[in-house]
Order: structure tokens, then C-alpha cells, then sequence
């Protein structure tokens, strides 16, 4: 199941968000929290919403959470798709990153097997020589 292109480039880290990606090469997820007030963040940001420090620790999480919403895309946006449709995009509430949700797919559940609430947990997807994208498969 196929989601990236092949020779499709992964994305290019900011300062802010090299960290994230960085850690994906060690196949950890890792959520910035705040240090003075200790709220999650994502996407990657210089500022907490919460308190407004810019002090943040880059918390390994476990990767295990709950479909938040998802989608299912029947039409190829590009032409490197088409063998892939259908197929979901979720967002993924983790269970240990407060409100965090990140965007991804839930590569084993067919369409009919998508739910909102649904357990899921972390896999490592290599999608290049040395490359991987957190996506999930049902817990
Ligand atoms: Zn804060």
C-alpha cells in the first residue's frame, strides 16, 4: 500500500521541526512539549500556545491512539496513487501527547473498516534507503 510516490522526496525540516524529522531516521516519535508548562504541541512550533515560552523538550511517545477523524480518498491526486485507491487518511489522537493529533493512514483497515475511536497503534513505514513516515495499523 504504497502512499508515498517512489522518488517521492520526504519533507524538507524547518529549524523548528528538524527534530521531528530527525527522530523519524531512529524510528521514534518525539512531540515537542513545553518545558515550563507542559503542553504538547503539533505541528512542530517556536512558541507554546499555552504559555508562551519558547523552551521545549522533544518527548519520545508510544505511538499508540484512537482514530480522531479520518477520510477515504477514491480519486488518485497523483499518478503514482492510482494502485493505492482507495485509501484513509486519519487523524490520530495519541493516547500520551495531550490533544495532539497527527495526520497519516491506517495502513491494514479497509475503508468499511474505518471508526472514529478506533484503537490504533505506531508502525515505521521505510518509504526510502533510510527513510520512514509514522503511519498505524489497528491495535
Ligand atoms: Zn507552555
Amino acid at each position: 500500500m504504497p502512499y508515498l510516490p517512489d522518488g517521492a522526496p520526504l519533507p524538507q525540516a524547518t529549524p523548528d521541526d528538524s527534530p521531528y524529522w530527525d527522530a523519524h531516521a531512529r524510528r521514534e516519535l518525539r512531540i515537542q512539549c513545553c518545558a515550563d508548562c507542559g503542553t504538547f504541541r503539533h505541528p512542530p512550533g517556536p512558541l507554546c500556545a499555552n504559555c508562551g515560552s519558547s523552551r521545549v523538550n522533544w518527548t519520545q511517545v508510544s505511538g499508540k491512539g484512537k482514530i480522531f477523524s479520518y477520510t477515504v480518498a477514491h480519486y488518485a491526486t497523483h499518478p503514482a496513487l492510482k494502485q493505492s485507491v482507495p485509501y484513509n487518511v486519519a487523524v490520530v489522537m495519541l493516547e500520551d501527547a495531550g490533544d495532539v493529533r497527527i495526520v497519516s493512514n491506517v495502513v491494514d483497515a479497509s475503508p468499511d473498516e474505518m471508526r472514529i475511536g478506533m484503537k490504533v497503534e505506531l508502525f515505521w513505514d521505510a518509504v526510502s534507503e533510510g527513510g520512514y513516515l509514522p503511519r498505524f495499523r489497528k491495535a
